[in-house]
């Protein structure tokens, strides 16, 4: 059976407790890929250490298909690192990303593939509307593709998720970016090759709620920011220029006014104000080096990105073969893998 790479489409779903969406999911997922032609397809489930019946769930789905692979991470590593690892074992052809919620319509899946045979590499889904989302997400959303696109030269399309379809290449090339510290959207942008957005409208989710607090989706957004830009470095070396030249100003008058009026001992305000003030600047700026650092602390550390407890190929075993005999800690091309989650 000879497999050419560019006839082949695996799909990766990261799914983390969606007992309840899962089955609801994988029906139309089946009925949108059996209407792709022309192209070979399979699913890849990633359970990220799910708390509840998820991966009995998915077993009772690939036990009723053949083309259904499973992995299994030892526990929950986040989003990012699920994907890392789904994308890991496709080995041959390309790749699409599903979020198991739903949320994202399976049923375009042949217009991403129709995009592929095109000739791009990184067809990304781009929501035109956010369904089921507040004001103040949206708002924060905004605000924060402005912010990176500002700070970052790596580009990072607004509204746009991990839905999408990445070719063969594309896929080679992300897999040799093992930072621990994985900003998926950025990481696809820094990629590059023939990129080009196909707008959808985002779904609602199909069971249980959102793993992403807004808390979560702060870190997410720092994660961002320090993964692809070091400009709040230098913000700090500004906030201290603007901070001394104030002191140098203060110091001028305070010298003029001593020497003018002498000066009984008032000034206890203005010395609070002064000391306050500079020691909450100068704490900023440790804060800022301190994120820095402790990214590359972790970094340093060279822990596998995740780890896996049990890969079930596809039953026609066409998906890669399995690699993890020791625990999933390294495997061929040195690929381990990473740490911390990141929504
Ligand atoms: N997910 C995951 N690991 C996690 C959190 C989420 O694999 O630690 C998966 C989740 O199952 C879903 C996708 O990532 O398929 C998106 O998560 P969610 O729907 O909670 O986020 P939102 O769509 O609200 O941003
Ligand atoms: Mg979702």
């Amino acid at each position: 059976m000879d497999v050419r790479s560019d006839d082949l489409l695996t799909v990766v779903v990261a799914a983390c407790n969606e007992a309840a969406s899962l089955p609801l999911l994988h029906p139309r997922l089946r009925a949108a890929l059996d209407r792709v032609d022309g192209v070979r397809t399979r699913v890849l489930y990633v359970d990220d250490g799910s708390a509840d019946a998820t991966w009995e769930v998915l077993q009772a789905i690939a036990a009723a298909d053949p083309e259904v692979a499973l992995l299994r991470l030892s526990r929950n590593f986040g989003k990012e690192a699920a994907l890392t690892a789904g994308l890991d074992l496709v080995e041959q052809g390309a790749a699409m990303i599903l979020d198991a919620d739903g949320q994202d319509p399976p049923e375009l899946i042949g217009e991403f593939v129709a995009l592929w045979r095109q000739g791009y590499d990184d067809v990304y889904g781009t929501r035109i509307a956010r369904e089921g989302e507040g004001w103040i997400r949206r708002a924060a959303a905004a605000a924060f593709y402005r912010l990176i696109g500002r700070l970052s030269r790596t580009p990072v399309p607004a509204d746009t998720g991990d839905y999408r379809l990445l070719s063969p290449r594309a896929l080679a090339a992300l897999r040799q970016l093992r930072e621990r510290h994985r900003f998926m959207k950025g990481l696809f942008g820094w990629v590059g090759f023939r990129r080009i957005a196909l707008p959808y409208r985002r779904q609602p989710r199909l069971a249980g709620r959102s793993n992403f607090g807004l808390w979560r989706l702060w870190n997410f957004a720092l994660e961002g920011i320090t993964s692809f830009s070091t400009a709040p470095l230098r913000i700090a070396t500004y906030l201290g220029l603007a901070s001394a030249l104030l002191a140098f100003a203060g110091m001028g008058v305070v010298l003029a006014k001593t020497l003018l009026w002498g000066d009984p001992v008032a000034g206890w305000p203005t010395m609070m104000v002064v000391i306050m003030f500079l020691g909450g600047v100068q704490l900023i700026a440790l804060g800022l080096i301190g994120e820095y650092l402790g990214r590359l602390y972790e970094e340093a550390k060279q822990r596998p990105l995740y780890l896996v407890e049990t890969w079930q190929p596809d039953a026609a075993g066409v998906s890669s073969p399995p690699r993890f005999a020791n625990g999933g800690a390294a495997h061929a091309h040195g690929t381990s893998a990473a740490g911390r989650q990141a929504g």
